[in-house]
């Protein structure tokens, strides 16, 4: 089964690369389920997508209540029938050192970035172990490999749910559930991510890197695309993407 009437759940669709997968893979017939916060965004985005041919629909999704990623779930199944990926791909990475002590931060990036995930993990997992079919797509970062000044707790959340995929990876194996699992693990790529950082030093580093070095979001969701793309014996894993430019 390729890409092509494949029913595709993507969080934090509203910007950047779930914005730019949702478009992709909407060209090439998935059917696109879409969600975040921003209702006006989701609408936008749908809409450009069914005028062009496409299929895509959405639900407004706050990826921290489990509740409503279930309605996110419900909604692909009504609309298309059911549901072949989900990809966790909310996040935010509002950075700085850990000496100053943005706790609410801390909170907010293991809600959304981990949490987040896990709840979209739940929201497919009986779906997807009884059909025996499915596939979880995740964004991680490089910071999820690599640690970085600045990255403390937002890396600890992408090396959290790197552990957690690949934990379901082998897991999926062994139970027989035939469950696809995908990392990915980008560099500076220019979205809307940076406008989540409140700490002025480290707005201004970041800026600076992204702005030297930064590629468009279309070169994850191409990655998205292959992945999805696969037969469903072949389960490709983890994918890192940095700019050409970045060390
Ligand atoms: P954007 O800021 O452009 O997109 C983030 C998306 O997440 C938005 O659609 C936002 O929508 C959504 N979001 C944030 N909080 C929530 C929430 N509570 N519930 C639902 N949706 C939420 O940034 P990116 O596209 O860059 O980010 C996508 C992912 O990529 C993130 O996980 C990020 O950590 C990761 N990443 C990005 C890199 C980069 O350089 N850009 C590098 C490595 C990883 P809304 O506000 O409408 O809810």
């Amino acid at each position: 089964m390729s890409i092509k009437n494949k029913v595709v759940i993507i969080t934090g669709a509203s910007s950047g690369i779930g914005r730019a997968t949702a478009e992709l893979i909407a060209q090439n017939g998935a059917k696109v389920v879409l969600g975040a916060r921003r209702e006006s965004r989701l609408r936008e985005i749908v809409d450009h997508i069914n005028s062009n041919g496409g299929q895509a629909t959405y639900a407004v999704t706050d990826v921290t209540k489990p509740d409503d990623v279930k309605k996110l779930v419900d909604k692909a199944k009504e609309e298309f029938g059911g549901i072949d990926v989900i990809f966790n791909n909310a996040g935010i990475m509002p950075t700085s050192p850990m000496s100053a002590l943005h706790i609410d931060e801390w909170n907010a990036m293991i809600d959304i970035n981990l949490k987040g995930v896990l709840n979209g993990i739940a929201a497919v997992m009986p779906d997807f172990t009884e059909q025996k079919h499915g596939q979880i797509i995740t964004t991680s970062s490089v910071a999820g490999i690599k640690s970085f000044p600045g990255a403390g707790v937002y890396g600890a959340t992408k090396f959290a749910v790197r552990n957690i995929m690949e934990v379901l990876r082998t897991e999926s194996a062994q139970e027989g559930t035939n469950i696809r699992t995908t990392s990915l693990y980008p560099a500076a790529i220019n979205t809307e991510l940076l406008a989540t950082i409140t700490d002025k030093d480290a707005e201004k580093g970041m800026k600076q890197l992204y702005d030297a070095v930064g590629i468009d979001p279309s070169a994850i969701a191409r990655v998205v695309n292959f992945a999805i793309d696969q037969p469903d014996e072949v389960n490709v894993n983890e994918f890192t993407i940095y700019p050409t430019k970045q060390a």
